[in-house]
């Protein structure tokens, strides 16, 4: 068992930080794993409907845990839509996913969005 299993960035931030300033060449494999699993997520992506960028734990409930399994929802901190985390079949450059929205969106939903467009540009 390494100290950094089930890891969670938000809730052990002093953690994250001891991990990803340790020695690549004194990680076991399973914490170099867990380093890669945590780099490509604290990525921040930017929300497909706002714009702004969150990453995977922001947009989480504040359970989930590096590599593994989560169930809750992913949701923009900025503009609380449903995200869901997409992995292209063909990895190119960057960490390997981005964001897009879960459900199309609603009447009252764009509503907000046209009230929020107006507020950043005024
Ligand atoms: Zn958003």
């Amino acid at each position: 068992m390494s100290e950094f299993s089930k890891l969670n960035p938000i809730k052990e931030p002093e953690k994250v930080k001891r991990l990803l300033g340790m020695n690549k060449h004194n990680l076991t494999s399973i914490e170099s794993q867990t380093r890669y699993v945590l780099e490509r997520h604290l990525t921040q992506m930017p929300c497909p409907v706002c714009h702004e960028k969150c990453n995977v734990y922001e947009a989480a409930d504040g359970t989930k845990t590096v590599g593994d399994i989560y169930e809750g929802e992913f949701k923009c901190p900025a503009c609380e839509v449903i995200l869901v985390q997409v992995v292209p079949f063909f990895m190119g450059a960057g960490p390997g996913w981005h964001w897009a929205r879960k459900h199309p969106p609603t009447a009252e939903e764009r509503a907000k969005l046209r009230e929020l467009h107006r507020a950043k540009k005024g």
